[in-house]
């Protein structure tokens, strides 16, 4: 009688297991703290908790959870068109960007086809390679940067996706806008070149690849509602791109993808700048002071603009544990190859002091 493992598709057995920040209350309870007292650096979430106006939406849409969501997702395709200048049939909305991605690649990858990304770029980009068969081919990052001129380069005849987030997760290192953009317009016609940009809502520039887009060039964005509008419990990104790829996409997705109170909670977040540039404002002020208290320590980072830095620290692993026990989360990223570093979320004022406080004390 075979197992169940037997059975099962070549590409499951080989999937690696996305290792995910540690949810407070599971931290809470394995160290006998009060989940009230445990601070959560582990997942680049909003440490603003959610926009407030996405917050209203959402509870208000509960009260008609008796009924399905707009399959199409029709209110909020409709306003990112306004916002991006773009059709609203040029957009998918996702649960979660990373579900559009896996999107992308259920829609245009199968065995034999290689997807080009950095070796420290984040882990869904190789998770959905694999689970299609396809070959990940990862480009070394020299100091964790992309070599976007050596991502260029490993473009074969068999490339079907390039997967680029800038900033990039976990290193947190940031490309150029014109670098991008000339990336970008390099890559052959048999290439999507899928830009992540989870986290541009931080920088002050980024790169804009609608004239791509308009121009026909096998160009998608994707942006998520996780980060700098605080709902990343609710699920919701979304992919801008061609009518067609758009069109294909919706042919792979399910039908009812994404939530009813996530889609409210979204469209109303889109209006909320006030709340985004609070994010952004207490974002940039917490970089500063996790740099200035890493130099202090001696500690090396990697230069970054996101809600997030990679710091060196030795013992990196001892370190996460111990933070645990006196309740804070971090992130190892030996699962990034990346032994001896940790990712630090950026928090409020008084979370990153803590944070600062516990390594100086552990050092
Ligand atoms: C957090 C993150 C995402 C967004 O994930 P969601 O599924 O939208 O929550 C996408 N890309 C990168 C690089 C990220 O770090």
């Amino acid at each position: 009688m075979p197992t169940y493992s037997e059975m099962a598709n070549r590409p499951v057995l080989s999937q690696p297991v996305y290792e995910a920040g540690r949810p407070i209350e599971v931290v809470a309870r394995e160290f006998g703290l009060d989940p009230q007292s445990v601070i959560k650096l582990a997942s680049n979430e909003n440490p603003l908790g959610p926009s407030p106006l996405g917050l209203a939406a959402a509870q208000k849409a509960l009260a008609n959870c008796h009924l399905y969501p707009d399959g199409g997702s029709t209110f909020l395709r409709e306003k990112l068109a306004k916002i991006w200048s773009m059709e609203p049939n040029q957009f998918v909305i996702g649960n979660g960007s990373n579900e559009v991605m896996i999107l992308l690649a259920q829609a245009f990858l199968r065995p034999g086809d290689e997807v080009v990304f950095g070796s420290q770029a984040f882990i869904v980009y190789k998770l959905a390679t694999l689970l299609q068969g396809a070959t990940p081919v990862e480009v070394p990052m020299p100091n964790y940067c992309h070599d976007l001129k050596a991502m260029r380069a490993a473009v074969t005849e068999r490339t079907r996706i390039m997967f680029l987030a800038s900033p990039n997760n976990p290193t947190g290192g940031t490309d150029k806008p014109e670098d991008i953009i000339a990336l970008a317009q390099s890559l052959p016609d048999h290439v999507i070149f899928c830009l992540d940009e989870a986290y541009t809502e931080y920088l002050d520039a980024s790169a804009d690849l609608r004239a791509l887009i308009k121009a026909g060039r096998k160009v998608v964005i994707t942006r998520t509602f996780s980060k700098a509008y605080g709902l990343a419990g609710l699920r919701v990104g979304y992919l801008l791109g061609s009518t067609e790829v758009c069109g294909l996409l919706n042919r792979v997705r399910q039908p009812f993808n994404v939530n009813l109170p996530a889609l409210a909670a979204a469209e109303a977040a889109l209006d909320d700048q006030a709340f985004l540039a609070r994010s952004k404002a207490v974002n940039a002020t917490g970089i500063a002071q996790l740099k200035q208290g890493l130099n202090q320590l001696g500690y090396k980072y990697i230069d970054g603009k996101a809600n997030f830095l990679a710091a060196e620290i030795p013992n990196a692993d001892a370190v996460f544990q111990s933070l645990q026990k006196v309740g804070v989360i971090v992130r190892p990223l030996r699962g990034y190859g990346m032994t001896g570093w940790l990712r630090l979320t950026v928090g409020t004022e008084p979370q990153n002091a803590r944070l600062l406080a516990e390594l100086a004390r552990l050092k």
